[in-house]
C-alpha cells in the first residue's frame, strides 16, 4: 500500500492516499462532482441542462458497483436531495472535493488558486456542508486537479481529512467517446488501483456513463472485486 502517514516525526501532515494494498484483486472506482463558478454561469443560462449525470448513477446500482463518490461544495447546494439519494445507498460512500474546485497550487491547470490563508477554511466547508446531507460522510478527500504540495498538506492538517489520490486517471473529462475511457482504464488497471472518473456530466464528462458499464464488465472477468475506499484499505 502506498500510503503516507500523516504524523511523521514532529511535522504534522494531511495523510495521503494514492493506491490500496498490491495482494489483492480489488479496486475502487471513483467518482468526483465538480462545480466550478464558470459550470454554474453555464448551468444557470442554460447552457448546459445538468451537471449531475444521473445515468452513470443508473448503471452504477443496476451493475450493483460500490463507489466512492467527492463531491463539491457547489455541487452539494446544487443538488442536495441527490446528495441525499446517495448518502442512503449502501452501495455509495461520500467524501468531499472542495467549495468550489479551484487549485491548491499556483498552476493548476485552469482552476486559479485557493490562498494560502483560505485553503482550511475552503476544506472544512465543504466538509460541514456534506455532514448537513450524509449522516455517514467519510473523511476521504480530493484535490481539485490532484494539485497539492507539502507546505499545502501541512497546511491543511488540521481539517481531519485523508487525501485520496489516484493511480489510474480515468481519462474521461471532455472525453469525444467511450471507447478511450474504457481502453484508458481496463489497460491501467491492477491490485490496489484507484480509478477516477466524473459525475458531473455535461459537456465536461460527456461519455463517462457509456464507459462505465463496460469498465465494470471487462474489471469483473479479470476477477477483480469492485469496492469502496474504505474497503479497499480494510484488511477484511
Ligand atoms: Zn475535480
Amino acid at each position: 500500500m502506498h500510503a503516507r502517514p500523516g504524523a511523521s516525526s514532529n511535522v504534522k501532515l494531511m495523510p495521503v492516499l494514492d493506491d490500496g494494498p498490491r495482494d489483492r484483486k480489488r479496486v475502487a472506482l471513483t467518482f468526483d462532482a465538480d462545480l466550478t463558478a464558470l459550470m454554474r454561469r453555464r448551468l444557470v443560462s442554460g447552457q448546459v441542462k445538468s451537471y449531475y449525470n444521473k445515468a452513470l448513477i443508473d448503471v452504477l446500482r443496476a451493475l450493483h458497483v460500490p463507489a466512492t463518490m467527492f463531491l463539491t461544495g457547489m455541487w452539494m447546494e446544487q443538488y442536495p436531495q441527490v446528495v441525499k439519494e446517495l448518502a442512503a445507498d449502501p452501495l455509495f460512500e461520500l467524501g468531499t472535493h472542495t467549495y468550489d474546485h479551484r487549485g491548491f497550487t499556483e498552476h493548476c491547470y485552469t482552476l486559479g488558486t485557493v490562498p494560502r490563508a483560505q485553503m482550511l477554511t475552503d476544506v472544512q466547508r465543504a466538509v460541514v456542508q456534506l455532514d448537513q446531507l450524509d449522516p455517514h460522510a467519510t473523511r476521504w478527500f480530493r484535490f481539485p486537479g490532484g494539485c497539492y504540495d507539502a507546505a499545502v498538506l501541512h497546511e491543511l492538517a488540521p481539517a481531519g481529512v485523508t487525501a485520496v489520490g489516484l493511480d489510474v486517471p480515468g481519462a474521461d473529462g471532455f472525453a469525444k467517446s467511450p471507447q478511450p475511457i474504457i481502453k484508458q482504464v481496463v489497460d491501467h488497471v491492477q491490485n490496489g488501483s484507484i480509478v477516477v472518473l466524473h459525475m458531473h456530466g455535461g459537456d465536461n464528462a460527456p461519455y463517462t456513463a457509456q464507459a462505465l458499464g463496460p469498465i465494470v464488465r471487462e474489471l469483473r472477468a479479470r476477477g477483480y472485486e469492485l469496492v469502496t475506499v474504505t474497503r479497499l484499505v480494510s484488511r477484511r
